[in-house]
């Protein structure tokens, strides 16, 4: 685990969070600057840069994540007026955190194309 990595602390429990569900792969966090009234972040256990570092072995991970997110989004309510699942990837993605995430955003309308 990278001492340094922010997320990587979230998860070993180092840092605070408000964490709303955690299994052997998957942690989810409220974000701390929330984007929409339901902003989950959905964190690898294992640490790993960016969805372009996934490896042969990460193969089940993201679906995994995308299964947590489905059910986290039932469990807050947004499943049935939709919600948006996002991940940013490097400098002109807009990825701030270098440990696999995925945005779940949900409760108001989105626009299309981001920004
Ligand atoms: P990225 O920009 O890498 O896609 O997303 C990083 C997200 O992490 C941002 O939405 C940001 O608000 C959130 N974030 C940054 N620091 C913290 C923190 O200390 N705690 C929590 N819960 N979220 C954080
Ligand atoms: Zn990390």
């Amino acid at each position: 685990m990278p001492s340094d990595c922010l997320f990587c602390r979230i998860v070993a429990g180092e840092l605070p969070s408000t964490q709303i569900y955690s299994d052997d792969a998957v942690v989810a966090i409220r974000d701390i600057s929330p984007q929409a009234p339901t902003h989950i972040l959905l964190l690898s256990r294992k640490h790993i840069a960016s969805v372009g570092a996934l490896g042969d072995e990460d193969h089940d991970l993201p679906g995994r994540i995308f299964a947590v997110g489905t059910e986290l989004a039932t469990r807050e309510g947004i499943a049935e007026d939709g919600y948006r699942m996002v991940v940013n990837v490097g400098r002109n993605g807009g990825q701030t955190v270098d440990h696999l995430h995925v945005h779940m955003l949900g409760g108001r309308r989105m626009s299309w194309p981001p920004g």
